[in-house]
Order: C-alpha cells, then structure tokens, then sequence
C-alpha cells in the first residue's frame, strides 16, 4: 500500500483558512481598515465597486512597509506586532494573526502600493491568487493602498454564493460604521462606486455617531460614563422610546475592537427590564476599557468574540452602570438641557400655591411617627444634593408640591412635566440604597428601643439567623441571643416603626430562596428583601411632609427609575403626552 498521507500545498490550505477570514467583501474591508489602524493611520479613504465584489480599496496615510515587509505580509503567520505567544494577551493592535493578508490574497487579485516616507519613492506589488505576478519602484506618498479585487475568483463555488449588492454592501457599511465610531480620531471617507457617500472629519465620539447615523439621534443619546477597578465603561445609551424590534442598534466595543456579545446584551437588556415593550431591544455604543490580560481575543479568526475573565463582575458593573445613567436621564433633562419654556409656569402663578385636592390627603395621619423635623434636616443634609432636581424643592419650605392618589401614587410636576411615583416602590429603592450602604459602608444609624423586643425563633431558625448576623447587625440591630429567640434593644433607625418580628421573619422565610447565579451578593439579597418587608405599603395614606420626604429620597438614589427588583417606580407625562389625550 502507498503512503496516502500529504502536506496540502500552502495555496490550498491559505484557501481554506481564507474561508475562516473572509467570508464576504465585508470581512476583507474589516482586515485592510485594521491593519491601517495599527499602522497609525489618521485619514483613510475607502473605495469599493459592486458592493465590493469587483474592488475593496483602502488607502492609509499611516506608517507604510519597506518593500521586504511588502514580501512579507503576504505570507502565513507573518506579522510584525507580536513576537511571542504571551504578547496576544497584552495587545492592543487590532490584528495579530499574520494571516489575513494570507488568506485575502490566496482568493483574490491584490495591487498593494507603499511608502515609509513623505517623498515619492514606494513600491509596488501585484499577487493573483497568492503568487506574485509583478512588482516596481511606485511613486507613492507615505503610507498604504490596497487594493483587493475579484474576490473569490478561483473558488467559484463561494464567490457563487455570495448575495445580492444590496445586501453585501449593507455588510461592508456594518463593518465601516463599527470601525468609523471606535476611531474618531481618524478621518474617513468612503466612495461607493464613483460616489463620496460619507466623509467624516475628525470629531468627538457623540458627533461622530450623529454624523453616521443623522441629527436625529442627538437627542435620543443618554451618556455613560462609569469608572471602576474591573474595566472603564463609556458611550451612549438610546433613550427607552428608540428601542427598535432588531438589534441593529447595538454596538460593544471592548478597547476599542467591534465584538459581539451575547452576556453583555444580556446585560444592558435586563437593566431595561420593565421599561421596554416585549419584543423591542435597547440600542447603545457601549465602550468597554480594560486590561488586555483580562481578556482573550483569540477565540475565532474573526476577533469578534472576546473571552472575559471575570464575567460575573462585568455583567453587574454593566448593568449598575445602565441602570444608573437611565435614572440620571429621568431626572436631568428637566434640569437644564432638554427645558421646554413653553411649559414654564408664569410668575404671578408661581407666587401663589397651587391647589392641592384634599380628598385624598388626610393630614393627621402619619404612618411615620418617627418623622420629624429634627430626623428630616439629619437625612436632607446628607443628599447629594446635586442629583435633585431644584424644581421639586419648595425655596423656603424645602419641599415639594405633592398630592396623593388611589392611596397608591405620589403625583408631583418638574419643569416640564407630572410625575406620578408609585409610592411602595419608591420607598423600597430608598432602603434598599440605604441598607445597602449601611452594611458595606458599616454607617448605620440605630434607635434605642424603650421596651426591648422578644422575639421567639425555632432552633431551625435561629440556625438561619446566624447566617445572617453580620448583614442584621451591620444594619444597627443590637440584640441578644438566647436559646428561645432574641431579644432585640436598638433598630436600624429606617425600621423604628415597623413590626420588627413580621421583618425578621420574612428575613427568614425567605433566607433559603439566595440564588447566586440571580443575586449580585448576599447582602445585596438581603437589603432587597429587607427593603420590600419594610416599605410602605400600597393603601397606605401619607401626609403632605411624608410625601415629600418620599420624593426627595427618591430623587437622591442612585438609580431612582427602578425598584430593587427592576420595576419602574415613576412615570413622567410631558406635554406632548398630555396633548395626545386630548
Ligand atoms: P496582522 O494584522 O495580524 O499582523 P495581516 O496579515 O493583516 O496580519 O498583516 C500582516 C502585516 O502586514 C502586518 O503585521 C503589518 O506589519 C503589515 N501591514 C498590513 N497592512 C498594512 C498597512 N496598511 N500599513 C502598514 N503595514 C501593514
Ligand atoms: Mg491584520
């Protein structure tokens, strides 16, 4: 029997890792912006012909190769940005596997010019399906131009199966659009056919996106801008009323590369959890910043998909940053930027007090019997007082304007617009936050009780309340335990009115309910459902200073648009809703 095994020859096997690499001309107009990137390019020109099936072109002002470097580039594995295995966890470069110009070449007909230096004295080189066919000194000024063309010319079977030009040219502007809004700081101009159809001139992140994708989506973009030890998050997030039913909206950028990712998706999707309408998705420009050595980019050819190597973190971090800039969002634009002046109530109006129905309100009532003025100015003057919007503070009463409805909603106004707070849920966010910054922040706030509490636990229970201790206590419980039970002598001074024994056994009824795969921590577990045991309940009335004293609080939270388990708590109604009514 003959020895049957053999090496492929390198022209079949780059063809078919080309299959890899390049799919469609898309993938070739990702690989030649790339690599003029890394060549530290700030102006490149992009021309293609029939959706890039005849020609994709790319020119560079950046570094240029020497003419063995010409050679080189060409072949399999060669690269000139890493020298050894451990540098693919520490790049910054967009491309690192020496194998794109490999493969784009061993199923294509390639002109490459180039020049290291300002003066006219390049080189030339023509590749037909991997072979040089001819190369010359060329005039070229410093930098690059590559041109690819009929691609897929001897593997008709693909070059068959690519799609209409309607379609691939849809591709080809996905992956210039990806690539145009990571580099700002490049100026771009791309011709389609003989047609400039875009050219963008260096500019700011925010204008770069308005350029791309037209004046309308200024104002629907919300920033981000979150710093943390993990990673550095910034970009934009679209306004809830831009969700669309695609995700063509989306755009991840981790160091400044496209990548798809489906927990980051997942991530920023459930911060709008009970926001957006089934079937709609979230549109952002979420950049991601974080150590290369956290990260690994070569999981595919493609370098589209990114291994992260603390995903569980990341997965929070992402979704506390979104949360909180949607609350911010809720808050700010009637603070300044987005004021509508037409709705602005006149002088002589202002002066006087509006009225305030009284069906509702029963101002002898106080659920509260802790609240009072001295408790009131110890709170207030711990906001941070420039996330409140001055317009819900009364100047000389500190107060706002509120009524109550349905015994269930707190209604108040902005400059712009009503505002109607479900008051449970606000009231749960408020502690939540709070509880959660007594236990890691260890500043608790605990009431001396006159007459202790006894409360009466099972063994099996008080076995559940040991595992709790350190959150209980941090929170400014001071009690003793006995076999029976404990006996509780100071409170948190948020819970001084509640029925502590109703608190500590729903604490412990649903102590065995922690998932960590749904909870960020124990004690975040724990300070949500502390905070929904403890909050005001639907039903209850409240009086005007417990009302306010609830939108106040509200409007200090971090993330005042959701509740602890990502309900909204407040809906804004602006002009153009209320003239929809009518
Ligand atoms: P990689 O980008 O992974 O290194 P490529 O096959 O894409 O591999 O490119 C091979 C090499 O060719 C690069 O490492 C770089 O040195 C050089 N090169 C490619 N395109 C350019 C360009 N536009 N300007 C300067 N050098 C380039
Ligand atoms: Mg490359």
């Amino acid at each position: 029997m003959p020895d049957i095994i053999k090496i492929l020859p390198i022209e079949v096997s780059n063809k078919i890792a080309a299959g890899e690499v390049v799919q469609r001309p898309s993938s070739v107009l990702k690989e030649l912006l790339e690599n003029s990137i890394d060549a530290n390019s700030t102006r490149i020109k992009v021309i293609v012909k029939n959706a890039g099936k005849n020609l994709i072109q790319v020119i560079d002002n950046g570094d240029g190769m020497s003419k063995k470097d010409m050679h080189l580039s060409f072949l399999k594995h060669a690269t000139s940005k890493i020298n050894k295995i451990d540098d693919i966890f520490s790049v910054r470069s967009m491309g690192f596997r020496g194998e794109a110009l490999a493969a784009i070449s061993s199923i294509s007909m390639i002109e490459m010019k180039s020049s290291k230096v300002i003066e006219d004295n390049g080189y030339a080189i023509k590749i037909d399906g991997g072979k040089i066919i001819s190369e010359n000194e060329s005039n070229f000024d410093k930098g690059t131009s590559i041109k690819v063309k009929n691609i897929f010319f001897n593997v008709p079977a693909r070059r068959n199966f690519l799609k209409s030009d309607f379609v691939e040219l849809r591709h080809i502007m996905s992956v210039f659009n990806n690539i145009a809004i990571s580099h700002n700081e490049i100026e771009f101009s791309f011709i389609n056919n003989t047609e400039e159809i875009l050219y963008l001139k260096k500019e700011s992140l925010k204008k770069r996106i308005i350029s791309i994708f037209g004046e309308k989506i200024r104002e629907h973009l919300i920033p981000l801008n979150e710093s943390t030890q993990i990673a550095d998050l910034y970009g934009f997030i679209l306004k809830p009323e831009y969700a669309k039913k695609s995700r063509s909206n989306q755009y991840i950028f981790v160091n400044n590369r496209s990548i798809k990712s489906q927990f980051i998706n997942h991530s920023i999707s459930s911060s709008f959890d009970g926001i957006l309408k089934d079937g709609f998705y979230p549109g952002y420009f979420l950049f991601v910043n974080i150590d290369p050595g956290m990260i690994d980019v070569n999981v595919h050819p493609n370098k589209t998909e990114i291994k992260f190597e603390d995903d569980q973190n990341l997965y929070s971090i992402i979704n506390s940053a979104v949360k909180h800039c949607l609350g911010i969002y809720q808050v700010t634009p009637v603070l300044d930027f987005e004021k509508d002046s037409s709705m602005d109530i006149s002088y002589t109006q202002t002066k006087s007090d509006p009225n305030i129905p009284n069906i509702e309100v029963d101002s002898e009532f106080n659920p509260f019997k802790f609240f009072n003025d001295e408790i009131f100015e110890k709170h207030t003057s711990q906001l941070p007082i420039n996330n409140i919007d001055s317009t819900f503070v009364d100047e000389n009463k500190k107060f706002t304007k509120t009524f109550q409805i349905f015994n269930k909603y707190i209604v108040t106004k902005s400059t712009s617009s009503l505002i109607i707070i479900n008051q449970s849920l606000a009231h749960q966010r408020i502690l939540y936050e709070s509880f959660l910054k007594s236990i890691f922040d260890s500043s608790s706030e605990s009431q001396k009780l006159v007459f202790p509490i006894e409360i009466k636990l099972t063994k099996n229970q008080l076995n559940l309340f040991k595992k709790i201790e350190s959150e209980f206590s941090s929170l400014g419980f001071n009690y003793k335990m006995s076999d029976s039970g404990l006996n509780i002598t100071s409170v948190p001074i948020e819970l001084e009115n509640n029925s502590i024994e109703q608190i500590i056994d729903d604490i412990l009824d649903h102590e065995n309910d922690f998932d960590k795969t749904k909870n960020f921590s124990y004690s975040d577990f724990f300070a949500k459902n502390l905070s929904k045991s403890s909050s005001i309940k639907t039903g209850k009335k409240l009086d005007l200073n417990e009302q306010e004293f609830l939108v106040n609080q509200l409007f200090s939270c971090k993330e005042p648009l959701l509740s602890p388990d990502n309900q909204q708590i407040f809906i804004t109604l602006n002009k153009n809703d209320i003239e929809n009514k009518f």
